[in-house]
């Protein structure tokens, strides 16, 4: 089975064809600026690259630039359209509607609607991703595969804030949690190179990218995330603070005469990495400046390094015990040294990071030493691979019915 698997913004839009089946990547590419120019970067495996300027005035326009290099005479990967089984789409936020991928329909679509309110940025793209391939493609079987949707079995007491329980029930705050399918993803591979079932596994994983968070997997099951009703809370980011005391808003509009949406648009793109360091919100930067004695980038890496290393013991102590830590992204499958960093002071865990086998990069290795009680592992992340899955899976038992 081959799928097309959309990750649409709102102005770019990420593809990869592949086989769930034998997870092989056919072709991967990126359209960016949409809607002002366009420019489209396709990476055929085994073939030459395109990157060039194209015209995209819209989401539609995009689309049909991806089917058509996708059966080009050079860069194509399938002969004609009848190869591409389904589509898979990524959606941000699914509110507590959507515990599961889904089949899209016309239900399912109002449903990702009434959550635009609380994903104001994402959820239009995708719904304008999804759209432009129903367009262009209305024959194909189309599955929305939600970033919130694995944590929907975090229990009451953990997706709780302790506001009022009416802004709860009449206006949806709550912790909802991200990065959903990457914590799932990399929770049953530690379960399958530990080589034990993940029913029995308690799991903290540490998605760190450019945004961070860290997930409680009890016995496959998210029992607990760092972010909340936004991708705001928990963790500081690279541009974000992640969890500040709430009065720090108001206290700061009064001071420095800003707007209610001027700090939090500060707190959401100023803030954390970049905004300690002064230098960037990119951990390469961070970690070759402070290498050469900036002291404030080396502030920005040291409370990150804290707040993961306290995540990663809230993670236990939510668990009743951590039988491995997982890190995945950006961050998390690149620097070893900050990899290190985190697990200082966590031997009480019985997690013992080993110096040498830390010492990777980018692909599957488990880096705990061997007598270390729990283990500890490094996983690349594959959310197309998984979002590829999951439509494989819901088509095929559609097919079934
Ligand atoms: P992501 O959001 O998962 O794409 O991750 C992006 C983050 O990963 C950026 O902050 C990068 O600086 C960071 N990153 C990528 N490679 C490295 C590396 N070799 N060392 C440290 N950070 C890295």
């Amino acid at each position: 089975m081959k799928v097309l698997v959309i990750n649409a913004g709102s102005s770019s839009l990420k593809y990869q064809l592949l086989d769930p089946d034998t997870e092989d990547v056919l072709a991967k590419g990126l359209c960016e600026r949409i809607g002002i120019d366009g420019h489209l970067k396709h990476t055929p495996t085994g073939k030459d690259v395109f990157d060039a300027d194209v015209d995209m005035p819209d989401h539609e326009a995009a689309i049909k630039e991806v089917l058509s290099i996708l059966q080009h005479n050079h860069y194509g990967v399938i002969t004609n359209m009848d190869e591409i089984d389904a589509v898979g789409h990524r959606v941000v936020h699914g509110g507590e509607d959507f515990t599961h991928s889904v089949v899209i329909d016309n239900k399912v679509m109002r449903g990702i609607r009434s959550c635009v309110p609380l994903a104001p940025l994402h959820n239009p793209a995708n719904i304008t991703g999804i759209e432009a391939c129903m367009d262009v493609m209305p024959d194909k079987p189309m599955v929305a595969v939600f970033d919130t949707a694995f944590h929907q079995s975090m229990p009451a007491k953990a997706f709780m804030y302790a506001v009022p329980y009416r802004w709860y029930t009449e206006n949806k705050v709550r912790r909802y949690g991200f990065h959903g399918t990457s914590h799932q993803y990399v929770s049953q591979r530690a379960a399958d190179l530990i080589g034990r079932p993940l029913e029995e596994l308690r799991i903290a994983t540490c998605h760190l990218g450019n945004g961070a968070s860290t997930c409680s997997v009890k016995f496959g099951k998210s029992i607990d995330t760092s972010m909340g009703f936004t991708p705001q809370d928990g963790l500081p980011m690279g541009t974000r603070a992640g969890a500040i005391d709430a009065a720090i808003t108001e206290y700061i509009a009064d001071q420095r005469g800003y707007s209610a949406k001027r700090v939090e648009n500060v707190l959401n793109k100023e803030s954390g990495m970049l905004g300690v360091s002064g230098v960037s919100s990119d951990f390469r930067d961070l970690e070759a400046a402070a290498n050469e004695g900036n002291e404030r980038a080396q502030l920005a890496i040291d409370i990150f390094c804290y707040k993961v290393t306290k995540r990663i013991g809230s993670c236990a102590a939510a668990m009743g015990g951590v039988d491995a830590v997982v890190f995945t992204a950006g961050v998390g499958e690149n620097s070893a040294t900050l990899r290190a960093r985190i697990m200082e002071g966590l031997e009480f865990l019985g997690l013992k990071i080993d110096p040498e086998k830390n010492n990777v990069r980018g692909k599957e290795a488990i880096i705990s030493t061997d007598d270390s009680p729990n283990k500890i592992l490094l996983i690349p992340t594959n959310e197309e691979l998984m979002i590829a899955r999951d439509t494989a899976r819901l088509v095929r038992e559609m097919g079934d019915k």
